[in-house]
């Protein structure tokens, strides 16, 4: 494929932004390619400046779940953008979309909306050590909740793909009061919860793993965090910033059945406009300025355009079978994946959940942060660059997941599948 507008665009962003990208992931680095620029997208395709069309696996990261410039949602924000784009004061909207994710988090009693998952987050941490009065934030190996200071231990995404432990900028003071435990292991759960020495506020978790790639809960693991959090007076914080309406309309908390005291929320509730929001039982949301004395503000917090954009996607969501369909046809094409796999030489394990995947170039099965690194990276890159030629648009690392989306038709998953046949028998050949 001719991408030589692209590169000229890359070469020219890298002069005036960091690495010509505004989130390192998209500079592609670990795949050795450089970024394309898209122009367009509609439905489950993407264009880019060239003029090529991609099959989009990304949904850009999670919140395009309908699919790109769904009608409705453009409707909604256009309607919303020809009324005022920012006003810094109440409007209907934020209660229509509060009473939304009220009615369909189990855990949400109050919702307060920011801008991203960042912030979503980052509030959450701060909430809980304030209602607590305690200062340590536990999270797991391979888990990333955004890019403020408390969760740059040990994280998943962009730092994985680029091998940063940490992140120079954050001081020691400050990571002292954040430990990084292993994912899906109880006894080391165990352990930790109930250490008298640790002064610990909140854990935060995400139900299901995105950012090692997509791995699974142990349910029990799940439950004994429930319980052991609830024993010692924990604040329990399910960062569903990408499970959230994706893997079922209640998020992973109604999938697995147990409740947090906090969930962070982003990317889907937002329909692709910067949005995120944290909430939970009311008790401790009443803890928040003005109610409360845990200060947290936001000037376009709320917006109107991320709204509309928001109540527009969650409407499309309450289709009856929305999801049954959906996962269905994820699942189906998962199972497809792996018999095309176990037929071929390349080994894979493929890690799938709802509309989620990971496809990890490795032996062993993987369950945590230990055994994601143990996956071929050298071979993921390989794979992605066949995939990118053949017009499939994948995650440019290993550790992302796959985002199955509404608008993927049965004839783009199996196109899916054949070029994924064809580039395991390219690697296999060679
Ligand atoms: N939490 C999780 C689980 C995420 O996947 C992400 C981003 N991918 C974030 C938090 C941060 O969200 P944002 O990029 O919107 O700040």
């Amino acid at each position: 494929m001719e991408t030589r507008q692209s590169k000229a665009m890359f070469a020219e962003a890298e002069k005036v932004i960091p690495g010509g990208v505004n989130s390192p992931v998209r500079a592609c680095r670990s795949v050795g390619c450089t970024p394309l620029f898209i122009e367009r997208a509609d439905g489950a395709s993407l264009y880019d400046v060239d003029g090529n069309r991609y099959l989009d696996f990304v949904c850009s990261w999670g919140p395009m779940i309908l699919g790109h410039a769904h009608p409705e949602v453009v409707a909604a924000i256009g309607a919303a953008a020809a009324a005022g784009t920012s006003f810094g004061a109440p409007t209907p909207a934020e209660i229509t979309l509060a009473e939304m994710v009220v009615e369909a988090v189990p855990s949400v009693e109050k919702v307060r909306f920011v801008n991203s998952g960042t912030e979503a987050t980052m509030s959450a941490a701060r909430l809980a050590r304030g209602y607590t009065g305690r200062s340590m934030v536990v999270k797991f190996d391979g888990c990333y909740h955004g890019h403020a200071d408390s969760f740059l231990v040990k994280a998943g995404s962009g730092l994985l793909t680029l091998g940063i432990p940490g992140s120079p900028g954050v001081p020691e003071d400050i990571v002292k009061n954040t430990l990084s435990i292993p994912y899906n292991d109880i006894d080391s759960l165990e352990k930790t919860l109930t250490d008298e020495r640790l002064d610990i506020a909140c854990v935060i978790v995400e139900p299901v793993a995105g950012n090692m790639g997509c791995v699974l809960p142990d349910p029990a693991f799940l439950q004994r965090l429930r319980t052991l959090s609830t024993e010692r007076g924990i604040v329990l914080i399910f960062d569903e910033v990408i499970t959230g309406f994706r893997l079922a309309y209640g998020g992973a908390q109604h999938h697995f059945g147990i409740t947090p005291d906090l969930t962070c929320l982003g990317k889907i509730i937002g329909g692709g406009l910067p949005v995120g929001a944290y909430g939970g039982r009311a008790e401790i949301m009443d803890q928040i300025a003005p109610d409360g004395p845990v200060y947290q503000a936001g000037t376009l917090s709320g917006n109107p355009l991320a709204m509309a954009a928001g109540i527009a996607t969650l409407k499309q969501l309450q289709r009856p079978g929305f999801y049954e369909e959906l996962n269905d046809k994820a699942a189906t094409c998962a199972q497809r994946l792996r018999e095309i796999a176990a037929a071929g030489d390349i080994p894979v394990q493929i890690n799938s959940i709802g509309s989620l995947m990971t496809m990890f170039f490795s032996t062993d099965p993987v369950t945590d942060f230990a055994s994601a690194m143990k996956a071929d990276t050298t071979r993921y890159a390989e794979h992605y660059c066949n995939m990118l030629g053949q017009g499939i648009y994948l995650a440019p690392s290993q550790f992302e997941v796959a985002f199955i989306s509404a608008a993927h038709s049965a004839n783009d998953l199996e196109k899916l599948q054949k070029m994924t046949e064809w580039s395991f028998k390219k690697m296999a050949d060679r």
